[in-house]
């Protein structure tokens, strides 16, 4: 009985230790945009006024959003 709780408490150990590493052979899909922090290096905003999608970092930020240009914020928020 003893050899019963080593083997189980062995293939725990070795089962909790392959989670903990996440093997690259069995990855998950890529999971898309904002869902952790905003720290993101690529996160895509969209412009206001034409919808066009653009680098967050490259995004000019009015008063009421993003947009991908000076000239879309002063034509949506004037
Ligand atoms: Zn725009």
């Amino acid at each position: 009985m003893k050899l019963l709780i080593y083997v189980a408490v062995l293939i725990l150990g070795v089962w909790l230790w392959r989670a903990h590493r996440q093997p690259p052979s069995k990855g998950q899909p890529p999971v898309p945009g904002k869902s952790k922090s905003g720290a993101l290096p690529h996160e895509m905003v969209a412009c206001r006024a034409c919808a066009m999608h653009i680098p967050a970092a490259e995004a000019v930020v009015g008063k009421l959003g993003s947009y991908c240009c000076a000239e879309h914020m002063n034509h949506s928020e004037s």
